[in-house]
């Protein structure tokens, strides 16, 4: 059986549910799993315009030049990294940067660190003491102009460099003592400027979790500038952006779930730039929310609650089963939402069809990468 009354549950949820509720597999498929043989009319999908993955537009991710192995650290040398390269590699297109190379410093170069008051550094050479701190702003305001063109969808950052260090970066006193830890300057000139776009450092990604909540973010954030570059941000383009990512915020926050929900009824209210600005940082702030077992397995719950009753018995307690093993911890999330997006195709459920919960990146067979873990 599946979990009780999932149907019956107030809200918003269930009565788009019910609405929605009209499972039609698609032709050719078998239909053993079925406790009925319903007509069948063909089902052409919603495709809502750049809500794709396949947009026509690169995902372009910046990153710290050096861990793509390029020879551009102080002293020559790189610091590859193939969990990134080869982990996230086949998922976007990287736009290489060096701040120091590009600043002009030169390879090889003396050796930098944060100096100075823990809260705003100078960036100061290692051996000759040389202030570089406004040579690395004028650096930064130039190159910030040019990414903004670029429309990058992430960043991935070389930790504890004193330019690329996204956190824990050593500021040290004038006399070499350590006195806190500070953010390298190019990386928090950057998110000052782009305060949306997910930021991670290579460190941080060599954890699944946060490798995938990383992907998530990225191509949530891909899809959502898709959006805007597209046309401009209509009422109904913001309702069938919200209509696709419902289950995927809901995953991660149901405090944003409601907060945006209750935004997009609201969007007469409201300008299309305040519209964008308000929903976009919303949703940012949702897919950085970390998504437990339990969130994952209330959504599971849910998406099974639209086409539950038209399985047999039988498939009804395998879903159910696959659902509840993922919650004991028992299997990967992969494996419940294969199994949900399998019936949500051959059912031919248009509205669940178009749920990004159920593919929020594209499957690529990336080294490294198993599908979906899900959080403990
Ligand atoms: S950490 Fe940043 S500044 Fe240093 S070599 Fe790598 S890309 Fe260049």
């Amino acid at each position: 059986m599946l979990p009780p009354a999932i149907a019956s549950q107030p809200g918003n949820m269930a009565r788009q549910a019910n609405a929605t509720r009209v499972p039609r597999p698609a032709p050719g498929f078998d239909q053993g799993f079925l406790m009925t043989s319903p007509v069948r009319p063909t089902h052409t999908p919603v495709v809502t315009p750049g809500l794709s993955h396949a947009s026509g537009h690169p995902v372009r991710v910046g990153i710290s030049q050096c861990l793509l192995g390029e020879p551009v650290r102080y002293d020559g040398g790189h610091k590859h990294d193939r969990m990134i390269t080869d982990g996230l590699g086949p998922y976007v297109e990287w736009v290489p940067v060096c701040p120091e190379v590009e600043a002009g410093f030169g390879v090889p170069r003396e050796a930098m660190r944060l100096v100075g008051d823990v809260a705003a550094p100078r960036l100061i050479t290692l051996r000759s003491k040389q202030d570089q701190t406004a040579r690395m702003i004028r650096y930064t305001r130039q190159r910030s102009r040019d990414l903004r063109a670029l429309n990058l969808a992430g960043y991935v950052f070389k930790k504890r460099s004193p330019s690329c260090g996204l956190r824990r970066v050593p500021v040290y006193t004038r006399d070499g003592h350590v006195l806190g830890t500070g953010t390298g300057m190019f990386a928090e000139a950057f998110q000052k400027t782009f305060p949306l776009i997910p930021v991670e450092d290579e460190g941080r990604l060599r954890d699944r979790d946060i490798r995938e909540n990383f992907l998530e973010r990225v191509f949530g954030y891909h899809r959502w500038q898709t959006c805007l570059l597209e046309s401009p941000l209509t009422r109904g383009a913001l309702v069938s952006f919200h209509t696709a990512h419902k289950y995927l915020i809901l995953a991660h926050s149901q405090r944003h779930y409601r907060q945006l929900g209750s935004y997009v009824a609201n969007a007469k209210r409201f300008t299309p730039r305040q519209l964008a600005h308000t929903y976009g940082r919303l949703f940012m702030e949702a897919l950085a929310v970390r998504a437990t077992r339990r969130k994952h397995v209330n959504v599971l719950q849910h998406l099974a609650g639209h086409f539950a009753h038209a399985l047999s018995q039988t498939a009804r307690r395998d879903l159910h089963d696959v659902i509840h093993d993922y919650q004991q911890g028992c299997m990967s999330l992969d494996a419940p939402v294969t199994l949900v997006r399998h019936y949500v195709r051959v059912l031919n459920i248009p509205y669940l069809q178009d749920q990004l919960y159920l593919a929020p990146y594209p499957r690529m067979h990336a080294p490294g990468h198993t599908g979906r873990q899900g959080h403990a």
